[in-house]
């Protein structure tokens, strides 16, 4: 080591012990924003000695709270690609020498960008995610298939009774808190493959015309029945009285306490002109339980709550 650096590194030492020290935290992004999946934060310690500036973002000792997110050695924080909307993320940074301690926290939530999250055609790139969000203008490849597609074990009035793992699951502790509370609910139909959705779209087109037709079925690789995440349902006293689900009660307790089990309602009543389609009590959706806390808790629909 030469001696120009060692007296440097001398001084330094030395004048971290000075009075003449002060120390300044900052994060690139400010907290309380959003973050997106793939960003990195950048974290800096900014120390002025005599007025002397130093970046001394090496010195700080952080960490997350979010398995979602890695700290490195030079104040950055990782967000995953995998990290899921609505998480939050709390980044706790510690600068810490012999005489200053100074101590930041910041807070971020996650959500994907919607924007570059679709290619110019509108198809959607990362059709596997949890929190995908499938429009009229945000279309699921063609030959997509989710990789873990199971049989729900419920009671299905269809043979489409394949979702994927995750969300299988959460159905059936959502139906069987359902029958506790006095409501048999049964499936109707869960995934769709995109080769389904077309010959569905067509008959309902020649049945009832293309424009009726729109509100009430999706276009090939728009419904999110091909995620293997959106189920429609039903229960037995509706399909005792002849009737589409479900009584108010029964329709109401699902609307209350799905997203305990990680669905919202993806068509509220008195929002057709957001979603594009109509009311739909029936029609659930899994994003997993933190994203529909979320989501149920800010009265928003699922598009709402992306832009927000
Ligand atoms: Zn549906």
């Amino acid at each position: 080591m030469s001696s120009a650096i060692l007296a440097l590194l001398a001084c330094i030492v030395l004048l971290d012990n000075s009075i003449f020290y002060s120390v300044n935290l900052s994060a690139d992004t400010e907290s309380g924003s959003v973050v997106r999946p793939g960003d990195t934060l950048k974290f800096t310690a900014d120390c002025t000695v005599l007025g002397i500036h130093f970046n001394r973002s090496s010195s700080l000792e952080i960490n997350t709270s979010s398995t979602q997110s890695t700290a490195d050695e030079n104040g950055n924080v990782a967000i995953s690609k995998d990290a899921l909307t609505g998480e939050e993320i709390t980044v706790n940074v510690l600068y810490n020498s012999k005489i200053r301690k100074l101590n930041q926290s910041y807070n971020y939530l996650v959500k994907y960008s919607l924007k570059s999250s679709i290619d110019e055609r509108g198809i959607i790139l990362e059709p596997e995610r949890i929190d995908v969000l499938v429009t009229k203008s945000r279309f699921l490849p063609k030959n997509y298939v989710p990789d873990d597609l199971i049989t729900v074990n419920v009671k299905f009035l269809s043979s489409y009774n394949k979702m994927q793992k995750e969300a299988a699951n959460a159905l059936e502790n959502l139906f069987t808190n359902a029958k506790k509370q006095g409501y048999t609910l049964y499936g109707i139909s869960a995934y769709r493959s995109y080769d389904l959705q077309r010959k569905l779209y067509n008959k309902f087109v020649s049945l009832i015309g293309a424009k009726k037709a729109s509100i009430r079925v999706a276009l090939p690789g728009g419904s999110e029945h091909q995620t293997g995440l959106g189920v429609d349902i039903t229960s037995k006293s509706a399909v005792d009285k002849g009737i589409k689900f479900g009584s108010p009660k029964e329709s109401k307790w699902v609307e209350d306490n799905a997203y305990k089990y990680g669905f919202i309602l993806r068509y509220p009543k008195g929002a057709e002109d957001i979603t594009g389609y109509m009311y739909e009590p029936w029609h659930l959706r899994y994003v997993g339980v933190n994203l529909a806390k979320k989501i149920y808790e800010s009265g928003l629909t699922f598009e709402e709550y992306m832009l927000k």
